[in-house]
């Protein structure tokens, strides 16, 4: 656990908590010094993860759920608050992401785009805010991307979803400022995962580039000439997790290395 523990006796979910920002986050999470329920749908990758979380000295809760599905969500979340009879942090992390050109764009994309990114927020932060509010206090805070402010090729649902979720992390955010809750977005550029990863293989796939050149022609988007790290997103949902940062209500935290500067 770090020296300061910002997060100690608190307690956290992580949706999307398997692999890349949300394992990175549980863990940065754990660190801070709180107890973490931890939800993806495979199993063996979060026992994988509670095992390390368990090291550091709190509390992990392996709780599989598809975040698309609202009955899988409503059983997650009623394990959750079970287990640790209170939620301080949600962090909606979990999502997807696919791309095809518009005029070939099969409805079953957009559905999935949809779903994983967009509606599955709405389910998981439906299902855990009445219990924030009930404590009168919380920290909502939903992983978005640079794609929930600026449109790019091929990537349409995945965008529009995008878009969603901040849509919805600002209305929230005037919505339950009353009830001591803040909901604030973190908007990555491209960042080193294994999301990333599948992008990279596409890239060599269809343009027959090395992987060392795909993944430098995504490094190149940022003028920073690199991928974020997961442990960089993750920082920033400590930082907004802590009580001191209360004042920080509705806001959308870009981390791309100046890329897009709105
Ligand atoms: P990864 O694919 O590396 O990890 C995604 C995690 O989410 C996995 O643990 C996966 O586990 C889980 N997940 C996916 N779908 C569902 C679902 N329906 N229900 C529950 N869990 C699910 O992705 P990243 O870490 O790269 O991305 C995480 C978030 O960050 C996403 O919302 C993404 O859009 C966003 N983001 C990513 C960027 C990037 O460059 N990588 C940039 C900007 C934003 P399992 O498959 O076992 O369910």
């Amino acid at each position: 656990m770090d020296a300061d523990a910002v997060l100690a006796g608190k307690h956290a979910i992580v949706t999307g908590a398997g692999r890349g920002i949300g394992r990175a986050c549980a863990l940065a999470i754990a660190r801070a010094g709180a107890n973490v329920a931890i939800a993806s749908r495979s199993r063996p990758d979060l026992e994988q993860l509670a095992a390390e979380i368990e090291k550091i000295g709190v509390r992990a809760l392996v709780t599989p759920c598809d975040v698309t599905d609202r009955e899988q969500v409503e059983r997650m979340a009623k394990e959750a608050l079970d287990a640790f009879g209170a939620l301080d942090i949600l962090v909606n992390n979990a999502g997807a992401a696919k791309s095809q050109p518009f005029l070939n764009h099969p409805d079953e994309i957009w559905d999935e785009m949809i779903a994983a990114n967009m509606t599955s927020v709405y389910y998981v932060t439906k299902a855990i805010a009445p219990a924030m509010v009930k404590r009168g206090r919380g920290r909502i805070i939903n992983i978005a991307s640079t794609a929930a402010h600026v449109g790019a090729r091929y990537v349409a649902a995945y965008t529009a979803s995008k878009h969603g979720v901040l849509g919805f992390t600002r209305a929230l955010a005037l919505e339950l400022v009353a009830h001591g809750i803040t909901v604030n977005a973190v908007c990555p550029g491209y960042v080193d995962t294994p999301l990333t990863q599948i992008a990279i293989d596409n890239i060599a796939k269809v343009t027959g580039r090395s992987q060392a050149e795909a993944r430098a022609a995504l490094a190149h988007k940022s003028p920073q000439n690199r991928l974020i790290t997961a442990g960089e997103v993750a920082d920033v949902v400590v930082f907004l997790a802590r009580d001191a940062s209360f004042g920080i209500n509705g806001q959308a935290i870009n981390i791309d290395g100046g890329a897009v500067q709105t």
